[in-house]
């Protein structure tokens, strides 16, 4: 796994994203427009924005295939 340095607790008050469990979206609504998964969490903290999967070597660590705002930590 890569270390990832400054991470930070990205969550708004009144915000109300949640963090797939499955992969690791940010998801507004209730279930994950990626993987139509339902497990989310709003237990998450920090994230990172991939704009071009394939050029991230961070994307590529961890599964992302797709442009978007993504959690680093889903409990
Ligand atoms: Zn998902």
């Amino acid at each position: 796994m890569a270390k990832i340095k400054g991470e930070s607790r990205a969550r708004k008050k009144g915000s109300n994203l949640k963090a797939c469990r499955e992969c690791h979206s940010l998801v507004e609504g209730e279930v994950c427009p990626s993987c139509q998964s339902g497990a989310l969490s709003e237990d998450w903290s920090g994230y990172l924005v991939i704009v071009d999967p394939l050029k991230s070597e961070i994307a590529k660590i961890m599964g992302i295939k797709r442009p978007g705002k993504f959690a680093l930590k889903v409990r």
